[in-house]
């Protein structure tokens, strides 16, 4: 399977968020090697200082990421294009300061992901034991109404690894509790982050399952290609594999720069 020329990884973190390695060069140098046209930093942001301080930058760090992406982009510039972005929690009541913090510099990409359910981090493999407590069509409907509150909400760009739930092997059980989130994505004019990280996990396979692939694109939803790599060797992760199974689902792949999409 040969590599289309133009990918980027629009879904990267570095090791501010301490729990990654590889500098930002470090990181482009490896989508420079995979042949990708571009890599998109996309480090978990900042959030108030409760909400899961050891997964991510403190606010006083975000200048020092900002500068160490426009560092490498400064460095590999004419051979791979280098974006600023960020993966931003979609956490009831923390709105107004994911709005400042997005505003406080020129963001390219903006992904909004919901990884707590109420106090429970459900992707964290430490506290994995809570899925046997919990009724598994629940837990995906609030999940799903998270995500479509998160896709309303006109802070993002792209909502992040959409069936995030499955990442342990707890599928959803009824495919249709997707389908307010994916019409509010449509709606809002928002891009689905098609994930490699899943085929890394015990699912095994990319967030969205194929399934919500194919109804985002009966809907005109767009992709935006991540590897969602927290080591430089993940960076392109199966991106050969991914496109193709895009492609065939009919699903356009786009990038996004100054928080415009780019399409082709
Ligand atoms: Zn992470
Ligand atoms: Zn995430």
């Amino acid at each position: 399977m040969t590599l289309p020329a133009g990918l980027f990884d629009s879904h990267t973190h570095t090791p501010l968020c301490q729990h990654a390695s590889g500098t930002p060069t470090e990181l482009a140098q490896a989508a420079l090697e995979a042949g990708l046209a571009g890599i998109v930093f996309t480090d978990h942001m900042p959030m108030p200082r409760w909400y899961d301080a050891p997964w991510r930058m403190s606010e006083a760090q975000l200048p020092l990421y900002v500068e160490s992406v426009l560092a490498a982009r400064e460095a590999f510039a004419g051979r791979l294009e280098v974006r600023l972005g960020l993966e931003a929690d979609y956490h009831p009541g923390t709105e107004r300061f994911v709005e400042r913090i997005l505003s406080s510099y020129p963001f390219d990409y903006v992904i909004g992901s919901v990884h707590y359910l109420g106090a429970w981090g459900f992707d964290n493999p430490e506290f994995v034991h809570e899925y046997e407590e919990r009724d598994l069509t629940a837990l995906w409907r609030s999940y799903y109404a998270l995500t479509e509150a998160a896709a309303r909400s006109g802070l993002f760009d792209a909502i992040g690894h959409l069936d995030l739930p499955k990442k342990f092997g707890h599928r959803n059980p009824q495919p249709d509790l997707a389908h307010a989130t994916l019409e509010a994505v449509a709606a809002e004019g928002l891009a689905l982050d098609y994930n490699t990280a899943g085929w890394r996990k015990a699912v095994a396979e990319p967030y969205p399952a194929q399934d919500v692939v194919l109804e985002a694109v009966r809907l005109g939803i767009p992709f935006v290609l991540g590897s969602d790599a927290h080591a430089p060797g993940e960076v392109g992760h199966r991106f050969a594999e991914a496109a193709q199974t895009l492609h065939d689902a009919g699903a356009q792949i786009v990038t996004f720069r100054g928080r415009e999409v780019q399409r082709g």
